[in-house]
């Protein structure tokens, strides 16, 4: 599943493709989505702003319409000129929003849907969200209390929790409790609020490192874009720990697809 930093910079590229342009036509095989298409079209209305909110993607269009969009395991979002050949089948595709310039495609997006900026308040899931790191007010105290206080999670749950913090997945859940020396099995309450404290302060640091113009499409948290240097434990199982070369571990948690990259002895 993409995480905080693949969507921020979908909602970027996005925004950079289609900000301040009219829409001239929208198409859908969502049901939901035409329905609201025939009611109030998307035609005509432009485009403010792409923002990604943790894992959640919003496009706003003028007159108070906000899309919104989650890629969960399988959907994505692309850009394209108009005429120029789609990298998917024409199948998988689910939302079409062209301007004069440019046509951004959803291709399998398992989630899409419209809203006010009064519905989405209180849209499921999305109006629970914790503080993501990556948004401008990010507040880094109310994620750490809100870490504090699912003292009786694992931390890895807790990381990938996104009512605590929002924008953290598999990769960067274990990236950062390798960074901090704690083992994402400990139960929250067992760490101490200096070590709360960092895994709040890393997390925001990874993230932001991988959203910086600089950076390129392979995500890094050692600070080292090559591959197989980019990482310090996700993906490495049996390899080298990059700080002391004890093996790497992992483990594939049955029935939620979660998995965990660990260094027995460097986090405790
Ligand atoms: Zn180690």
């Amino acid at each position: 599943m993409p995480e905080g930093d693949t969507l921020f910079r979908t909602a970027r590229t996005l925004e950079r493709a289609l900000g301040g342009q009219t829409v001239t036509r929208f198409e859908t095989v969502l049901a939901k989505l035409a329905r609201v298409d025939e009611d109030s079209p998307l035609a005509g209305r432009t485009v403010q702003r792409v923002e990604s909110r943790g894992k959640w993607l919003l496009m706003h269009f003028s007159g108070d319409l906000i899309l919104l969009t989650h890629m969960l395991m399988s959907g994505s979002w692309h850009i394209y000129r108009p005429g120029e050949k789609w990298q998917r089948h024409r199948s998988h595709m689910r939302v079409v929003i062209e301007t004069a310039a440019m046509l951004a495609v959803a291709f399998d997006v398992p989630v899409a849907e419209f809203h006010t900026a009064r519905s989405l308040e209180r849209r499921e899931g999305f109006n629970r969200l914790g503080p993501a790191p990556l948004a401008a007010d990010f507040d880094a105290a109310k994620a750490i209390a809100n870490l504090a206080a699912r003292g009786d999670l694992e931390l890895g749950m807790a990381l990938l929790d996104q009512t605590v913090l929002a924008g953290l997945g598999n990769v960067f859940k274990s990236e950062v409790a390798f960074a901090c020396g704690v083992s994402q099995f400990r139960r929250v309450s067992t760490l101490t609020p200096a070590q709360l404290g960092d895994v709040v302060r890393v997390a925001q640091q990874f993230l932001l490192a991988n959203v910086t113009p600089a950076s390129g499409h392979r995500r890094t948290t050692t600070g080292d874009n090559r591959m197989d240097e980019n990482l310090w434990v996700y993906g490495r199982e049996g390899e080298p720990c990059r700080r002391c070369a004890t093996p790497v571990c992992r483990k594939k948690h049955i029935g939620d697809g979660r998995v965990s990259f660990w260094c027995p002895a460097c986090q405790e």
